[in-house]
């Protein structure tokens, strides 16, 4: 299958991420963190209020959860991911002075921060060359044939191998668009989308 294709067609489709319109590591961290779970324009929308308001992990870990919760309180699981930000932000300054670790074990062991958030965060702040894989890149990799897998970090390992480095940081981009209007997990859109032609709908 043409991965630089499928990218291209993709792209066409969404000109633009939106997500990530700042880059510092501690907004790309607590962004991602919210958005489990939650659609982009609304994860986006929280994180502005909530990153305009406290801009750093140190005024993040001196704030009040209900202060936090309020801000966010339209994202999903909003009270366990208020708890979980300040957590995150009071380990960031306690063994980090405050900055976020640009090594994937070390991120791991923060709360609530799996590989996928790990990889965003060095992907998109830290600029290092690695695969974002959530739900809708494991989702779509598999209906489209690029691999078959039956976990997200199985999809991880097996996309690395397969794709060009130029496309791994446009596949976490663009699939996540793509899972959450067209290849959605119930219910794809087939007859609308753009990939149709090509894919095998492996479901
Ligand atoms: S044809 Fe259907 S299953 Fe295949 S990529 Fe498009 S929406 Fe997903």
């Amino acid at each position: 299958m043409d991965v630089e294709q499928i990218i291209s067609d993709l792209r066409t489709l969404y000109p633009q991420n939106f997500f990530y319109l700042r880059h510092d590591p501690f907004y790309v961290l607590i962004s991602t963190v919210l958005s489990h779970r939650t659609r982009d324009e609304i994860t986006y929308r929280a994180s502005s209020r909530l990153m305009d308001k406290f801009r750093s992990a140190q005024e993040m870990a001196e704030a009040e959860v209900s202060e936090i919760e309020e801000l966010i309180k339209d994202v999903g699981f909003y009270r366990v991911k208020s708890r979980r930000v300040k957590e995150i932000a009071e380990i960031l300054m306690y063994r980090y002075g405050g900055e976020v670790p640009d090594n994937c074990e070390l991120l791991l062991e923060l709360p609530g921060v799996g590989r996928k958030t790990a990889n965003c965060v060095l992907l998109y702040a830290f600029s290092k060359e690695t695969i974002a894989v959530d739900t809708h890149v494991h989702r779509i990799s598999n209906r489209l044939g690029l691999v078959k897998s039956s976990t997200p970090d199985e999809t991880e390992e097996k996309l690395k191998k397969i794709l060009p480095r130029s496309s791994w940081k446009d596949i976490n981009e663009l699939f996540v668009q793509f899972g959450q209007n067209i290849c959605r997990p119930v219910s794809p859109k087939c007859d609308i989308c753009v990939l149709c032609n090509i894919c095998p709908g492996l479901f």
